[in-house]
């Protein structure tokens, strides 16, 4: 085994996650540096091959290759060359891959029977949910079968399930886990922007002279980026750094300033910061007169945000809201960034939204050092959005917009009438809810674990055990989902297949195949195009319905239906991406090399014609029309949306005097369903902790490492305390942690998924789940030295 950073001598990824830096000023390239773990092997000498690809375990998508030897992975390199981490990995990608070489991979395909999953063969698996499709299609029609994905597959897959979904079933109830990740992202950028896209790129990391972090815990979620800026922070002329957290992360630890804010209350500081750039005129006036609509609307709704109102609301210094107004005013380039702390929290697309307005009102988008990230969690959820396998149409096209509909149809050869559009696609939260209620009789979810993530669990694991509700699973383990299911089927992950991905600066990476998959487990791509066909979905002219039969037909097919769109990937091939590695879209005829930032000519989305959808009131959620939208035609112009601050609907009580809120590590991702299974990562973070203030802890007779409960009105769950600089009267834990062996305990019989407290409650637009605020009690069970009750 060896961890060589290739620099700086032998580095511990688990005690030193950034590893060493390698200092760099404004304008300069990132040096290199190129991380490589291998495991079973002497050393490179004895890999058989290197395999090009990228890492899927958070958003960053840093460029790597595998290492095969003996036809098994043995490690990871990072690519010196990728413009995303110049050669860099984190803990996660360094050790995360050792997951595919797991004991205990699903190898055949399961179905329940006799209240037992046993194994059986694919045609026995396949056929069972053909046989309940057709038996839904007759009864109960297209709006019965529901499909929950996620943001781990590759594009292949989404687009080709998008073409199931939408042309083959008619069924508008398709959504992925990236509603619980990068549902507000997308919103608040189709809100100003008009569509989809990330404005800024990773590269304007090396030219900001400020960088605002707004509920972004860069260091954990996406580890080498924040090697990145820190790199940047040690290096000649070093960017500002404000951050917004209720928590004291090491990003906020390295903050010029820190505001420890009260959960649930983005908005109203996004509100009072506003305030104060109009305030002290720190806006660029000619800028907003001429590529925005709705300033002076924005300028009213937050006049009444003076510092001193925005220090209650939000529990910090009314100083400090003045002085990061200071710091955002008189930035010259300034990268704003965006993550789960917003949304994830109360008014989360109004909020999001915000931060755009911060970066729109000082002109300062679509140039080196300029503009906003709103972050992805996932690794592919940026394509689960460009493909439409999520709650909107492929190629950002508007389920509004008739020509939009046309064009899907005669790409597909099908009547428009076939594609569900009379409403917006089905959210996932709505999902659930008609799984509930038994209007859904088939959920096939794929390659994520809601008895874990989703919110409010004991209401999850009595949806899934349902006798009514048919479930498919689709993973390469046994999850806490999967053993509710009715037919699981063993999926390939990446290493085991061919497709591409795009990450949060709209870099498209080709992963290619490195080793076989475990078994009879097949690739999730093979896996739908077999449904497909057993479903004999046809087109008008009775010819297939889907004609690919590969990733890189499936590539080709995506590349036609992206074509004129704001995600054009007409330009890319598997040939040049291998070459190249990482390029971003849009890639097509107008930009042959690729795009490293949007709207470098300040012209937005916004045109009726070209937008994604026609936008929302923020505070309700209320969809504007196509005559409203059109009425008040922004016509290329970014539009700033404004919307008051709303309290949560869950406030602290004499019951549940705490605010509880939900977060990540650095050495996980998501439910740990491969992090949990690679040794270093499993060792570096094994199990649930509850952070809570000093203040609060002394009141609660709490020392460091007890053993407390933590219960709201939903559920409890049992960790040990980590007294920590979190603002007082916020309560913090992980939510990776779910149970491998009985509903709702984990291993030692304590109950740990996070989602046992949080609420059912959305964002009224992005309806994306309020993981980040609900209110709760602690109470101490056993000292740092007793075992406590079970
Ligand atoms: S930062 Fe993200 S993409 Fe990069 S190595 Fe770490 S987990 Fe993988």
């Amino acid at each position: 085994m060896q961890a060589q950073p290739g620099r700086g001598g032998a580095g511990d990824r688990i005690a030193d996650p950034w590893g060493p830096g390698a200092p760099y000023g404004a304008g300069v390239g990132w040096p290199a540096r190129v991380d490589t773990f291998l495991d079973g092997v002497a050393g490179p000498e004895e890999v058989d091959r290197w395999v090009h690809s990228a890492c899927v375990l958070c958003s960053n998508g840093c460029g790597l290759d595998i290492a095969v030897a003996g036809g098994r992975m043995v490690g990871v390199r990072g690519r010196a060359d990728d413009r995303v981490n110049h050669g860099r990995l984190g803990p996660k990608g360094l050790f995360g891959w050792q997951a595919n070489n797991a004991d205990d991979r699903l190898t055949r395909p399961l179905v329940r029977e006799g209240g037992e999953l046993v194994e059986t063969d694919w045609d026995t698996a396949m056929d069972r949910i053909v046989q309940r499709s057709r038996q839904q299609l007759d009864t109960l029609g297209p709006g019965s079968i529901g499909f929950y994905t996620s943001g781990q597959l590759f594009l292949e897959e989404y687009y080709t399930l998008a073409v199931i979904g939408k042309a083959g079933l008619g069924t508008p109830h398709m959504d992925g886990n990236t509603r619980l990740c990068t549902a507000t992202a997308a919103q608040a950028l189709k809100e100003t922007f008009g569509t989809d896209g990330q404005p800024a790129g990773y590269t304007d990391v090396d030219h900001a002279d400020t960088i605002f972090c707004c509920g972004h815990n860069v260091a954990a979620t996406q580890t080498v980026l924040w090697t990145r800026i820190q790199d940047r922070r040690r290096g000649p002329n070093p960017p500002r750094l404000v951050v917004v957290d209720p928590r004291p992360t090491p990003v906020a630890q390295e903050a010029d300033l820190h505001l420890a804010i009260r959960p649930g209350t983005n908005l109203a500081l996004l509100n009072g910061l506003l305030h104060e750039l109009i305030e002290y005129g720190w806006v660029d006036r000619a800028f907003i007169d001429a590529h925005t609509v709705g300033f002076d609307e924005l300028a009213e709704t937050v006049r009444s945000y003076d510092p001193e109102r925005v220090a209650g609301i939000c529990g910090v210094p009314a100083g400090q809201v003045r002085e990061a107004a200071r710091i955002l005013g008189t930035a010259e380039r300034l990268l704003s960034t965006v993550l789960q702390g917003v949304y994830q929290s109360m008014s989360a697309t109004a909020a999001a939204c915000q931060v755009n307005n911060l970066n729109l009102v000082r002109g300062m988008i679509g140039r080196p050092g300029c503009g906003v990230l709103q972050m992805n969690g996932q690794p592919t959820a940026q394509n689960t959005r460009e493909t439409g396998a999520d709650g909107d149409l492929p190629g950002f096209r508007n389920w509004d917009n008739e020509a939009h509909i046309r064009e899907l149809a005669e790409l597909w050869n099908v009547d428009p009438i076939v594609i569900p559009h009379w409403a917006p696609p089905t959210h996932a939260m709505q999902i659930w809810r008609y799984a509930e209620q038994g209007s859904i009789g088939l959920l096939w979810i794929s390659a994520t674990n809601p008895a874990v993530s989703l919110p409010e669990l004991h209401r999850i694991r009595s949806i899934l055990a349902s006798e009514e509700l048919f479930v498919v699973v689709q993973d390469a383990f046994l999850t806490e989902t999967a053993r509710y299911a009715d037919v699981v089927l063993p999926s390939a992950i990446w290493g085991e297949k061919t497709g591409t991905f795009t990450n949060a600066d709209r870099t498209v990476h080709l992963s290619d195949q490195a080793v076989d998959p475990p078994g009879d487990a097949r690739g999730d791509l093979d896996i739908f195009l077999d449904y497909a066909r057993r479903m004999g979905f046809r087109d008008r002219d009775g010819q297939p319905l889907i004609a690919w039969h590969d990733p890189e037909g499936a590539f080709e097919a995506w590349k036609a239906c992206s074509r004129g769109r704001p995600c054009g990937y007409s330009g890319l091939t598997y040939r040049r991406l291998r070459d190249a590695g990482g390029i971003q879209w849009p890639c097509d005829d107008r930009h042959p090399d690729g795009t490293e930032r949007l709207y470098a000519d300040l012209v937005f989305n916004t045109d009726p014609e070209d937008c994604e959808n026609y936008g929302h009131d923020l505070l309700t959620g209320a969809v504007t029309t196509q005559a409203e939208y059109r009425a008040a035609n922004p016509a290329g112009r970014a539009i700033l949306k404004a919307a008051d601050y709303q309290p949560p609907h869950e406030l602290p009580s004499e019951d549940y005097p705490l605010l509880f809120t939900t977060g990540r590590s650095l050495y996980h991702f998501h439910t740990r369903t491969k992090t949990g299974r690679a040794r270093q990562l499993d060792q570096a973070a094994p199990d649930v902790w509850v952070e809570l203030s000093a203040a609060d802890a002394g009141r609660h007779g709490i020392g460091e490492g007890d053993l407390v409960r933590v219960e709201s009105s939903r559920g409890r769950i049992e960790a040990r305390a980590r007294v920590t600089g979190i603002a007082e009267g916020t309560v913090f834990a992980p939510f990776h942690y779910g149970w491998f062996d009985s509903g709702g305990a984990g291993p030692d019989g304590r109950p740990r998924a996070a989602n046992e407290l949080t609420i059912t409650e959305w964002d009224p637009v992005s309806k994306q789940p309020h993981y980040k605020v609900c209110a709760v009690r602690v109470t101490r069970v056993a000292g740092t030295d007793e075992h406590g009750e079970a």
